[in-house]
């Protein structure tokens, strides 16, 4: 792969909750531990199994806090300790529409109570971007995580809600595989919005295909100047029968640790073209 310009790459796992194996996020991310570059983990502070359901049944569940999985929690303190860890907010229990409400003092209670769930077992995160559960949130939840300092990375329209003409534009443009990503957005320098449309180590598609369209997305972006945010979830890579997409997500990995002009960073220290080749 041959990068025009520098690059920086921001790596965002989502869903890591209670449910997690240590063992497996050290498998998909250990190439970069190992180069002590770091990985963004959004977690889900109350853990169920409808986090990994695209449409889960409505009603009770049982969920468990985050702190119950010890081995987890250990392994995550060590790495922020060793700034090789950024956590993240996703939600509270990632439900359908959890944050896709218009009552901004609900938002506010489901802030808090994901924080203090996270500090708890995390004293060190420092908790500053937020990705909405299942891509979705009100245009008050998303002015009310802001007013509370976080910075926001989702698809571009759970960011900003398109014209009629706007969804058209867009279903359009994900019809003919135009790149989903986008550049940030700074409000008043202290906080950014990260669009971005694209999961590019999915299932969905063959790992080869990941694979070459990921490259592809990396000169995009440093062509663009723009950070490549490569969106993963730990359970999809991890799943049975995903040896091919691991091995897909690794050699992208590699190749961008080994590469000099790429730089690692992450959403709460995200500047603008600082790159180790400037
Ligand atoms: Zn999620």
């Amino acid at each position: 792969m041959f990068l025009p310009r520098p690059l920086q790459v921001i790596v965002r796992d989502d869903d890591v909750s209670a449910l997690t194996s240590a063992d497996g996020l050290w498998e998909l991310y250990g190439p970069a531990w190992e180069r002590r570059q770091p990985v963004c983990l959004f977690v889900v502070p109350l853990g169920s199994p409808q986090i990994v359901e695209a449409r889960p049944a409505p009603g009770p569940m049982t969920a468990v806090p985050l702190a119950e999985n010890v081995d987890l929690c250990d392994s995550i303190n060590r790495a922020i300790l060793e700034g090789q860890v950024e956590i993240g907010l996703h939600g509270l229990h990632h439900s359908l529409g959890e944050f896709d409400i218009p009552d901004s003092a609900a938002v506010l209670e489901l802030l808090d109570e994901s924080k203090a769930i996270i500090e708890s077992a995390l004293p060190r995160a420092r908790l500053r971007t937020f990705v909405p559960p299942r891509e979705s949130m009100s245009a008050s939840a998303r002015d009310t995580v802001l007013e509370q300092g976080f910075n926001i990375c989702a698809a571009s329209t759970a960011l900003w809600s398109p014209s009629r003409w706007g969804w058209w534009l867009r279903r359009l443009s994900r019809k003919s595989g135009w790149p989903g990503f986008h550049r940030p957005i700074s409000l008043d320098d202290t906080r950014w919005l990260f669009p971005c449309d694209e999961y590019l180590f999915t299932a969905a598609r063959h790992p080869e295909q990941c694979l070459k369209r990921a490259r592809w997305m990396a000169v995009w972006c440093a062509f663009a100047g723009w950070p490549l945010i490569c969106v993963n979830h730990h359970w999809e890579l991890l799943g049975a029968g995903q040896s091919g997409l691991r091995r897909a997500w690794w050699t992208f990995l590699v190749d961008l640790l080994e590469m000099d002009n790429v730089q690692f960073t992450t959403f709460n220290t995200y500047q603008p073209g600082h790159s180790r080749a400037n």
